[in-house]
């Protein structure tokens, strides 16, 4: 891994591209408006990023919904999209590190976790999704032998994504990979805090020869951009992880234009139970510490919520405190540093606001506590810990999106069950035990899309990503995450 100064020194010579991608190519927003995105490890600018509103969303989707209907792509056979989408995978390889460093430095991100996570989890998640796209078959369906039924997995034409700032790339090519793959246009548009890294993937896709139009990148507002593109009549599908209220919203829009198909990935307040049979405790302990500490708790399946079972309370709590110790908050660009900035001086305000609630309702802090900003400086927050956590507690109940644990206490197995489903959402739980039946029976109990055993976060290409209740159905990666982007045609043929 390079050092801190050669960092740095790529901090300072990346290219920051700003502009809009539209029909292939890099062009200033109609209406000529930019916004600034800020470092926030700093609080100083990088670049002017173009505003789009609803009249580069027409001509993004005029390009895409004309490109589509052209055939340049959706009529190459899986093995010629497979190919060029291995070229874009080859790509963002070859432009690890520039894409690593537009990441940090737009969302404060540790550099570490973009080299060990996000890019190489991007660079796969293109190559298994292209991989996988020439191996599907239809189906012929059982009828009587004077018919012939074919069931057909088609494109559905224009997929709109709209992704989230926590894992810019990551997020950009979990969707955009099954998308393409199926053979549909897209407009991505990604979040207004985190645009840069999706252009930059923007350009890399035109380098590898995905047609002029099928592509497109479109930075700026929820409320412009965002709504002009959950509006349209000439979407189809509607890829969105973000919040659970935004969500919400685009499934409002849905109902006001054409019924376009809305997949939601939202918001969690993930749970981690430790049982007093947990056979490695320190291990878990880092865990959880890692589970809410890391990429500064801006983490969808961020283990916001702990509860250790009581026997064990005070000797985890020690082993937590020790390894929370580990993630000071520092220089995202320090290839040692474990904890950056958060994204803004917005979210800091949030954070401040919850650990100012919990205390106010009988939380003991433990560890950091209620972090102020700071005039010209980044927007940086202690690792906090706060302990007789109650799930009536508003902090308990909701998702801050911060480096904030609540840690509570329970007395058995059915207590825990309670405790951990006592929450709107349902996105990923952790649960420690070295009772492989009450492993299973826990997993069985909890209303989570994702449940790691002994371990947080686990996970690859191979495995679906999403969540249940207010976190959404909709399902990134595997097999599955085909199915968002495809419509089934049935073909009756009289013979
Ligand atoms: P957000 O909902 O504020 O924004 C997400 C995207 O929606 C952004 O691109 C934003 O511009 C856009 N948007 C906002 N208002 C809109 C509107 N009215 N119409 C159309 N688009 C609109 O979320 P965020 O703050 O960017 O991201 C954090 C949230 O994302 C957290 O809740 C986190 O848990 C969630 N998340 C979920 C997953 C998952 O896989 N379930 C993964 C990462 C993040």
């Amino acid at each position: 891994m390079k050092t801190s100064a050669e960092w740095k020194a790529l901090s300072e010579s990346v290219a920051l591209q700003g502009q809009a991608f539209i029909k292939g190519q890099f062009q200033d927003a109609v209406s000529g408006e930019t916004f600034p995105a800020i470092n926030p490890a700093t609080a100083a600018k990088l670049a002017d990023i173009a505003s789009c509103d609803a009249a580069d969303v027409d001509l993004a989707v005029e390009a895409a919904r004309e490109a589509f209907a052209s055939g340049v792509w959706s009529d190459l056979s899986p093995g010629d999209r497979k190919r060029a989408l291995l070229r874009l995978a080859d790509l963002v390889e070859r432009h690890a590190d520039e894409l690593a460093v537009l990441d940090s430095l737009d969302m404060g991100k540790p550099i570490a976790e973009m080299v060990s996570i996000d890019v190489p989890d991007s660079i796969d998640c293109l190559r298994w999704t292209a991989e996988s796209i020439d191996k599907l078959y239809g189906e012929i369906a059982p009828t009587g032998h004077d018919t012939l039924g074919l069931i057909r997995h088609e494109p559905v034409g224009v997929v709109a994504a709209i992704t989230p700032w926590n894992y810019p790339l990551m997020m950009a090519t979990w969707k955009i990979a099954p998308a393409l793959a199926a053979g549909n246009s897209v407009v991505l548009k990604p979040s207004e805090k985190s645009a840069l890294s999706a252009l930059r993937l923007a350009g890399l896709a035109k380098e590898a020869g995905i047609p002029d139009g099928v592509f497109n990148v479109l930075p700026g507002f929820g409320h412009t951009a965002g709504k002009a593109l959950a509006l349209h009549n000439e979407v189809s599908v509607l890829a969105f992880t973000g919040s659970s209220r935004v969500g919400g919203l685009l499934m409002e829009y849905a109902g006001q234009s054409n019924l376009k198909r809305v997949w939601i990935e939202a918001g969690g307040k993930s749970p981690m139970l430790v049982f007093e049979d947990c056979e490695d405790i320190e291990k878990a302990a880092s865990t959880a510490a890692a589970a809410i500490f890391s990429n500064q708790g801006e983490v969808c399946i961020a283990c916001s919520r702990l509860y250790v079972q009581s026997s064990i309370r005070e000797r985890f709590t020690g082993a937590l405190l020790e390894a929370a110790k580990t993630y000071q908050p520092q220089d995202p660009l320090d290839p040692e540093t474990r904890m950056g900035a958060l994204v803004d001086k917005t979210q800091l305000e949030t954070v401040a606001r919850y650990i100012q609630s919990a205390i106010d309702e009988g939380g003991r802090v433990l560890a950091g506590g209620v972090p102020e900003a700071v005039a010209g400086q980044g927007y940086f927050v202690e690792p906090t810990i706060i302990g007789d956590a109650r799930n009536s507690m508003r902090f308990v109940q909701e998702e801050i999106f911060g480096p904030v644990l609540a840690v509570g206490e329970f007395s058995d197995e059915a207590e825990a069950i309670r405790l951990a489903n006592d929450n709107r959402y349902g996105l990923g739980a952790s649960v420690w035990t070295g009772n492989l039946s009450r492993a299973h029976r826990v997993s069985r109990k909890i209303q989570s899309g994702m449940i790691w055993v002994n371990g947080w976060g686990g996970g690859d290409s191979t495995m679906p990503f999403g969540g249940m209740k207010a976190s959404g159905y909709g399902r990134d990666k595997s097999l599955h995450s085909l199915e968002k982007y495809t419509d089934i045609k049935t073909v009756w043929i009289n013979l």
